[in-house]
């Protein structure tokens, strides 16, 4: 089929889940995907942080290829070599304990939010007094599940599938005063993104993140981290909430976590791990021996490679120019973000929209978050030339609607 027809066949059989850019992908190559025409695009959006790797890594094309032709799946009824190995791969970098595999970000959160309740039944029947309440951040994105529903703050991806999960309160965006007011013993389990991804690109404050360790201390509650776009090196280090310097109690990840296959996980501590026996909590496809090969020598390149260095490094400069456009450009109000995790906010929806639109016809993909924020969530791999090629774009589309806005005063 041509992009027409693939087009057309869509509009009537496709679930209008996504409004799509006006490009389709056959290939790709390192840091850039190809189109049906053979044109060369630069990606900075990475599949939303999937791939880490960027596009046909050698060494996960060989993991994929030499395990698939082993085995592909075998139920978690019963054992193979990679969940362990992923496992402790995993604990060593985070400090947490125990690993439970699923198949994406949302079913993180679902897992994490089954046992942060599951975890204060347990306490309760020991005598502690642990509520059932569970405290979100506002601007926070969790998923799409029920539960992640739930815990994601904008209404529109809530209000029409309502009843939600209930017990669930929003905390204002770093505003330590407020969680203080709204925590209590009724809390069982305070979840944050150490950098907030779709609600803007947003750290924490280090007061406010220390403010949610002491408070769930106080009583027991869990804090729980959402990494599933902040982690695995992209911030510049291996998860975004160790540049705080505070251990939580849940970890959740997916995204770039198996490098491009579809992968989620809750790490959680040993005293959490209490909460949950066998028949529990499952899925059918979690944690696999393909997708755990593949997210073995996702980090294990990342390791190698250097490539948590790397995003912080090629991350300051990107950030260096993006200031300096900043700068120049008045319509650009705000750059923030860490490492590979970028963001330039501008003062319209529709210049965002611009914006996107025109990087894509000059082939450099890039995307708006939260109506005006520019959002760059690049491979892991990406070196400063590449940057190079990304400011100019943005510098030439600025300056053309710089320009514009001058002779439309005129
Ligand atoms: C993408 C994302 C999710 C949801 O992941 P899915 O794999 O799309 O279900 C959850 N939390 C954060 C921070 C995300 O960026």
């Amino acid at each position: 089929m041509t992009f027409e027809e693939i087009k057309a066949a869509e509009q009537k059989l496709i679930l209008t889940t996504y409004d799509r850019y006006q490009a389709m992908f056959v290939d790709g190559e390192g840091v850039y995907v190809i189109d049906q025409n053979g044109e060369k695009y630069l990606d900075l959006l990475s599949g939303i942080g999937v791939n880490a790797l960027g596009y046909n890594h050698p060494a996960l094309v060989e993991t994929i290829a030499r395990q698939s032709k082993k085995l592909i799946h075998i139920s978690n009824l019963f054992f193979h070599e990679g969940q362990a190995e992923l496992a402790l791969r995993l604990t060593e970098r985070t400090g947490m304990d125990r690993a439970f595999y699923c198949n994406s970000g949302a079913e993180a959160c679902e897992g994490a939010l089954k046992l942060a309740r599951a975890y204060a039944t347990l306490r309760r029947s020991e005598g502690a007094k642990l509520g059932t309440k569970i405290l979100a951040l506002e601007q926070s994105f969790h998923g799409r599940t029920f539960g992640a529903v739930s815990v994601t703050y904008k209404e529109k991806y809530r209000e029409p599938f309502e009843p939600v999960v209930p017990d669930v309160e929003f905390v204002r965006f770093n505003d330590p005063e407020d969680l203080r007011a709204k925590f209590s013993d009724e809390v069982c389990a305070v979840l944050v993104e150490a950098i907030q991804g779709e609600g803007g690109v947003r750290p924490l404050t280090q007061e406010f993140i220390e403010e949610a360790r002491k408070l769930t201390q106080t009583t027991g509650a869990l804090l729980i981290v959402d990494e599933i776009q902040a982690g695995m090196g992209r911030t510049g280090k291996w998860f975004a909430y160790q540049h705080f310097n505070v251990k939580p109690d849940v970890v959740m990840l997916a995204k770039a976590l198996a490098g491009g296959l579809p992968m989620g996980a809750v790490l959680c501590t040993e005293e959490a791990a209490r909460a949950i026996h066998a028949g529990m909590h499952g899925t059918t496809f979690g944690g696999g021996p393909l997708i755990c090969a593949a997210a073995v020598t996702t980090i294990d390149t990342i390791e190698k490679d250097g490539l948590v260095k790397n995003a912080q490094e090629v991350g300051a400069y990107f950030m260096e120019q993006l200031r300096t456009l900043a700068k120049k450009y008045t319509c650009i109000v705000d750059v923030r973000g860490q490492g590979l995790m970028l963001a330039a906010e501008v003062n319209s929806a529709e210049l965002g929209k611009k914006a996107v639109a025109e990087l894509l016809k000059q082939h450099i993909i890039i995307n708006c978050t939260s109506d005006t924020v520019l959002r760059f969530l690049p491979p892991l791999i990406l070196e400063k030339q590449h940057v190079d090629a990304v400011i100019a774009t943005l510098d030439g589309f600025f300056s053309k609607q710089a320009a514009l806005a001058v002779a439309g005063e005129k």
